[in-house]
């Protein structure tokens, strides 16, 4: 069934929807985006998605296409156009077409940047049979750029890492820097030892994950233990439990790490109640 998507100020068909070929985000991946999620046809932290995508914006010297209350009204007449129960929103913002290609910025005065959103339909997605089962990883070496917190759409390397799992038989890979973990290819990595939640600090070698920020205040709201440090793939597979954070993926446990079993093999108790702890209080607070 055919969309509706947003394309500068416009709602259309999707077959309908165009973007010029110098938009600087097809030549150049001069662009941004955020991918909200939508459970019972309401938005999961969109306060927070608004925020970062000022900040990338602003990071890029990068005009805002809309005001976050625009951009609410947008994602609402989104969800109801196109009677989203559970998915996605994603959106993205770039500096826009200045009608022929050249690396210098365009001046901001006469090219006004370009802003496109669409919906994915995911019925059932926080019910996926992955959160029971936990998902598996391999290594790969990080060689993305040094401003990985600043959410841009250069997706190639996370592609190719999912390819280089997809290759393995798994499902993801976490990338390796200077021998620690960064991050996973499109979410944040964490392990649990001894109850302790182990994850990277946040600096500009990591996307700082909406869903990360949601998920370590509701464990130190629980009075779980977390830790921000780095740690190394051979720690992570001595670990009793690994796991994963993202807008779409929740709280999604990790069982296996370059071919080693995390704790038991299974998802462990920790991964499971912060699971449930983020989805009840976001469906909560979605608006
Ligand atoms: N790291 C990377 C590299 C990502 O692409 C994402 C998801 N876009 C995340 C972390 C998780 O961020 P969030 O919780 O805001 O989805």
């Amino acid at each position: 069934m055919s969309r509706i998507v947003y394309v500068n100020g416009e709602y259309l068909p999707e077959e309908e929807a165009k973007i010029s070929i110098f938009d600087r985000g097809f030549l150049m991946a001069d662009g941004v985006y955020e991918v909200t999620s939508v459970l019972d046809g309401k938005l999961i932290d969109f306060d927070g998605h608004a925020q970062r995508l000022a900040r990338s914006l602003s990071e890029l010297d990068m005009g805002a296409p809309a005001t976050p209350e625009e951009l609410l009204e947008i994602h609402r007449e989104l969800v109801a156009r196109n009677d989203i129960g559970d998915g996605m929103i994603y959106l993205q913002v770039t500096r826009g077409s200045a009608g022929d290609r050249d690396f210098a910025f365009p001046d901001p005065e006469k090219v006004t940047p370009s802003l496109v959103m669409f919906t994915q339909s995911k019925p059932g997605m926080a019910d996926t049979p992955a959160a029971k089962t936990g998902i598996k990883v391999i290594s790969i070496d990080d060689i993305r750029w040094g401003r990985r917190d600043i959410k841009t759409v250069q997706l190639l390397y996370p592609s190719m890492g999912k390819m280089m799992a997809k290759a393995a038989g798994v499902d993801d890979a976490w990338m390796v820097e200077d021998g620690v973990v960064t991050e996973g290819t499109s979410n944040n990595a964490y392990i649990v030892k001894g109850g302790k939640i182990i994850t990277r600090a946040l600096s500009n070698e990591i996307l700082h994950g909406i869903t990360r920020a949601a998920v370590l205040r509701f464990a130190q709201e629980a009075q779980m233990e977390v830790e921000e440090r780095n740690f190394s793939i051979a720690e992570a597979q001595e670990a009793d439990e690994a796991f994963i954070t993202s807008a779409s993926t929740f709280v999604m446990p990790v069982v296996e790490v370059d071919g080693t079993s995390i704790g038991s093999g299974a998802p462990g108790p920790v991964a499971a109640r912060l699971r449930e702890i983020y989805l009840d209080e976001s469906r909560k607070a979605a608006i």
